[in-house]
């Protein structure tokens, strides 16, 4: 591309469903020197994140952050607040990863599978918490808010009061690790248990940091189980947390750009960014119906970060990947038993509608000469 006779080459653009790309000056607020984590610098650097990711998961409870990515708070969560039987909700690849991720923990997992293509919807939890409760009490359900692999949301609050009303001991633990940041999840108002994320999806940081808010509900649960090991004890890292530091050596580097990155959500304002994702996904999903294909979620519980489109038409993904390529762009084939039968459009983190546009044109490119 020739602009002012200067060859501007446009940035990369990464449309699949994490890593995000990084805005330059996050990436560059990772090179702050290091400092010690018993230092009143790491003292005053945790107790600013920490306030400003309570704000954003709308909690007055806590919100531990951790050097791993999404999936180890999988295991963390389990080893917390489970020491009878958890209820897995299965409608993908992730909520199977955490079935998984339980039956390694060795707890008794029930599991509950959904057709991957539909939401987890409250009148399924019901019927199967109602069928759980007849043989005794069910510590927990487990619920991915937003399945990266098929596109689909599930509808959390619902879903948490129904929990609640069925049986009130049991908790909420749910897993956004591809919706938080880019959708609104407010913790308290929900009466959630335990929601875990990662860094590198709709909030746009680098890989390597896990966060998660925590009830006050799931400590009284832990301080009763045997075998929650140290790393991901819940009970060490409160204890840590009230010191405004962590158990362990924190990766400092990722904490200097978690920091850059969270003043520059608040700046553009959650509620922004949230509508921002929305349009985005809105957008998408035009482009792909306007092309003659079909949406791969169910209608009505369609994903404000990741659009799953269906590959009715039967476009070779691996050859628009490969053009997509030499634009420095990517986007995501269909996961597993998709692959090659949809293709995903991630549209989060700081994806923006000139990124999206770009990439429609690029694509609309593609089909035209694949086409004739
Ligand atoms: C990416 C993803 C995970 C795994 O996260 P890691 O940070 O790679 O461990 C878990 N759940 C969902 C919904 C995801 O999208």
């Amino acid at each position: 591309m020739l602009r002012d006779g200067v060859e501007a080459k446009p940035p990369q653009r990464l449309f699949i469903p994490g890593p995000t790309d990084v805005l330059p000056a996050v990436m560059a607020a990772q090179v702050a020197p290091m400092i010690g984590h018993r230092s009143d610098a790491f003292e005053s650097l945790f107790a600013k994140v920490q306030g400003q990711l309570r704000a954003l998961f709308e909690t007055d409870q806590r919100v531990y952050v951790v050097a791993a990515s999404g999936s180890a708070l999988h295991e963390a969560s389990i080893r917390n607040a489970v020491g009878g039987r958890v209820i897995n909700f299965v409608n993908g690849a992730f909520s199977l990863r955490w079935h998984e991720a339980t039956v390694g923990c060795d707890k008794e997992a029930i599991r509950v599978d959904v057709a991957w293509n539909r939401a987890v919807t409250a009148p399924i939890v019901a019927e199967a918490l109602a069928a759980a409760l007849a043989d005794g009490p069910v510590d927990a359900v487990t619920v991915v808010h937003n399945e990266t692999s098929t596109g689909v949301i599930s509808p959390i609050d619902e879903i948490a009061a129904t929990v609640r009303r069925l049986s009130p001991e049991t908790l909420v633990l749910v897993d956004a690790v591809s919706s938080f940041g880019g959708t609104r999840i407010p913790f308290d108002a929900w009466g959630l248990d335990v929601v875990l994320t990662s860094s590198q999806k709709a909030l746009a940081l680098p890989p390597g940091l896990a966060f998660c808010a925590v009830s006050d509900r799931v400590l009284a649960r832990a301080a009763q189980l045997k075998g929650r090991g140290w790393y991901f004890d819940f009970l060490n890292l409160e204890k840590a947390l009230q010191k405004s530091t962590t158990p362990s050596t924190p990766a400092i580097s990722l904490m200097w750009a978690l920091s850059a990155q969270l003043d520059r959500i608040f700046a553009e304002t959650p509620a922004a960014r949230y509508a921002r994702h929305a349009y985005l996904a809105d957008l998408t999903q035009r482009w792909a119906l306007g092309h003659g294909f079909e949406l791969a979620a169910e209608e009505g519980y369609r994903s404000p970060t990741v659009t799953n489109v269906a590959n009715n038409l039967g476009i070779q993904v691996g050859a628009l990947n490969k053009h997509l390529a030499r634009l420095d762009m990517e986007i995501s084939n269909g996961y597993g038993v998709f692959k090659d039968k949809a293709f995903r459009i991630a549209h989060m983190g700081e994806a923006t509608e000139a990124d999206m546009v770009r990439l429609f044109a690029a694509m609309d490119d593609y089909l035209a000469g694949a086409t004739g």
